[in-house]
Parts: C-alpha cells; structure tokens; sequence
C-alpha cells in the first residue's frame, strides 16, 4: 500500500461534568462522548525522501510541529522507526478551536493511518497508549462511537451506540480559550451538574428523549455569562425542533439533537438567515467502530 485516506471525524458531548480538582492543576472531568459525521480529510502517502511534511487548506494553521497531526506522525516515526518518508494532506472542515476535538481527531486519524499504511499490526490500545501523550482526547478519538470519559478525559468506558439522530452543530463567530473556561469555573459554586446516569439509561433504552432532555454541560455556566449568543442558539435550536441542545466541549460550538432531518434543516436555515453562527452544518451521529 502506497496511499491511505481517512476521515478524522469531529465529537460532541451529551455530557461533560468536572467532579474534582487534581494536585497538578487539571480537572476530573465526567463527559459522554458521541462521534458526528463531520470530518477533515486526511491522506497519507509514503514519498522517497525521508521526513514528515504535512500541507493543510488552511492558510494560517501550522504545517510543523505545532500541529497535531504532525506531533502524531513524528511520535510514530520516532516510536515504531519508520525510515521512509511521509506526506500528510488535510483537509479542514472542522472548525478549529470550537470544541469539536478536530486536532485530536486529525492525530487520531493518522495514528490509526500509520499503523495501516506501514502494516504495524498494533492493537488500537497500543495506539491510544501513544495518543494520550499528545493530548486526553486522542485516545477517545481513536476509539469514536459513543463513550464515557473520565479522568481527564483519558479513561474510556466503551457505551452501547446511541440512536441515530440528526444534528445541527453551530459555531458563533466568537473564540473561547479552553485554559480560561477551566480557570474560570469555580467548583463549589457549580449550581447544576449533568445527570450523567441518566443519560446512560437513555443510552441503553435508546431513548432518544431521554438522552436530549438530560444534555448538560457544566462550562456553559462560564461561556453563556460571556457570550449570551451561545444560549441564543441554544433557545433557536430548540424553537424548530430540537429534542434537546448544548454546548460542546469547552466551546463556543452548540449542537442540537433532532428526529427528523427537516426540522434540523429549517433550524439550519434559520440559524443562517440571522447570522448567529459563522459555521453551521447538518449532520448525523457516527457509530461505526473505526477499525
Ligand atoms: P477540544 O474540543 O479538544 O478542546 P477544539 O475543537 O476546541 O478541541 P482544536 O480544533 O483541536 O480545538 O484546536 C485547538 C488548537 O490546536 C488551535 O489553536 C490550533 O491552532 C491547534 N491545532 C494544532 N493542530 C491542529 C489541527 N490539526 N487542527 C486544528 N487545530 C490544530
């Protein structure tokens, strides 16, 4: 095999809750995670040259070290000592810092492709041993579906698939920094916690009301305070038929849980109409284990 190509696909949490504090300053956090079919495409071909270049479509995202998919590449190079050149193409369609995991999907998918490409024949274990070095969410990247984390992220339950639904996911033209909503989250004074059980019931039911009735996310209570837009989208979601909305991740991304792909169409559209969000898509949730 001389080429691969792969689709690094973007996540949402139905949950994400902080439980405690670790001496080293990172949070516990409690999140169910679910994969969406929104991807960046990633190919990856062996050159003659030795090294790692990687070329994105995006003008002002990094090409070197400072970005993920290439750390990746090179913690495998270095790791399994692969001698033989390798170019790395991506293609952006996941919005960057939005909250949607798209650095840890796009070195998740080329972990996963460098095992195929080079036939290393590791197990996707030894590869979310590797991931959890670059960043907590790579392991979970690397496994997709639906899941809970724990820790900081790192320590993966495998879940029974939720059902399928549609899902509109709107990022508003704003940027939250990740390191500041965590700083800014004062934890005796968390009012509301996610009932995380209960989702994993709705889960095993597969009680798709279930699920979207009890979305929460425990951040929302910093970003909504300085960026009221995210609750608007939130509100407007919910106004054309979403069964239930939230916040993504640390931000400033918001998504909505829909049965029927009309009404995520016409929330999409009426999203766009008033300009709320700058990137809005309608898409499905994944739930095919990535081999
Ligand atoms: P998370 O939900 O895990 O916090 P995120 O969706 O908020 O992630 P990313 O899109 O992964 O955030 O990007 C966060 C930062 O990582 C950005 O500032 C970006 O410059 C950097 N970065 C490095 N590599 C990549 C990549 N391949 N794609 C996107 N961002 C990258």
């Amino acid at each position: 095999m001389h080429e691969i190509e792969l689709k690094a696909r973007a996540k949402i949490n139905l949950t994400l809750d902080v439980v405690g504090k670790r001496p080293d300053g990172y949070h516990e956090v409690e999140m169910i995670m679910q994969t969406v079919n929104l991807y960046d495409y990633i190919t990856i071909r062996k050159m003659r040259a030795p090294g790692i270049k990687l070329k994105t479509d995006l003008k002002w995202l990094p090409e070197d070290e400072r970005n993920l998919a290439y750390k990746a590449a090179k913690l495998m190079v270095e790791t399994y000592n692969i001698d033989q050149g390798i170019l790395i193409e991506l293609k952006k369609r996941i919005p960057v810092a939005a909250g949607l995991a798209g650095g840890s999907s796009d070195a998740a998918a080329v972990f996963v492709g460098l095992n195929t490409l080079f036939d290393l024949n590791l197990q996707k274990t030894d590869l979310m041993d590797l991931g959890v070095k670059l960043g907590a969410d790579i392991p979970y990247c690397i496994l997709t579906g639906t899941a809970l984390a724990q820790g900081i992220g790192e320590r993966l339950t495998k879940l029974p698939p939720m059902p399928f639904c549609h899902v509109v996911i709107a990022k508003p033209p704003i940027s939250v920094s990740t390191a500041h909503v965590y700083k800014s989250l004062n934890l005796e004074e968390i009012s509301f916690h996610p009932n995380t059980e209960e989702v994993i019931e709705g889960i095993k039911k597969r009680d798709l009301r279930k699920i979207a009735k009890n979305l929460g996310n425990v951040l929302e209570s910093v970003t909504i305070k300085e960026h009221p837009i995210i609750e608007e989208i939130k509100n407007t979601l919910v106004e054309y038929g979403a069964l239930g909305s939230l916040m993504s991740g640390s931000g400033p991304s918001v998504f909505g849980l829909f049965e029927n792909s009309k009404d995520a169409q016409a929330a999409a559209k009426e999203l766009r109409l008033h300009s709320k969000a700058k990137d809005i898509f309608v898409t499905t949730i994944f739930n095919r284990e990535r081999v």
